[in-house]
């Protein structure tokens, strides 16, 4: 396996989400690291992947993230919001 990193030029740590963008819909996808790695889409790490903010006038679509990975990375470091959310289910 290749150790892909976060394609921040400051930023060491292994990626594990892949952006793409699509400038003619001005969106933004990002989703679960990509198997190959694609010349039209960007590695982030965690940090960098959940902090992402999209150009003004961009739309930002995240895939279901958490749940879909589940081999090597499984520091899921998200606060709160499965414990907010089992919260309104009980009710
Ligand atoms: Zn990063």
């Amino acid at each position: 396996m290749h150790a892909r990193l976060c394609s921040k030029t400051t930023c060491q740590r292994p990626a594990v989400y892949s952006l793409t963008y699509d400038y003619q819909g001005c969106s933004i996808a990002i989703g679960p690291l990509s198997l190959e790695a694609d010349p039209n889409s960007y590695d982030l790490c965690q940090t960098h992947g959940e902090h992402l903010t999209p150009p003004s006038g961009w739309k930002l679509y995240r895939h279901d993230l958490l749940r879909g990975v589940n081999a090597g990375n499984g520091m899921p470091s998200t606060t709160g919001s499965d414990s907010a959310d089992s919260h309104r289910v009980r009710q």
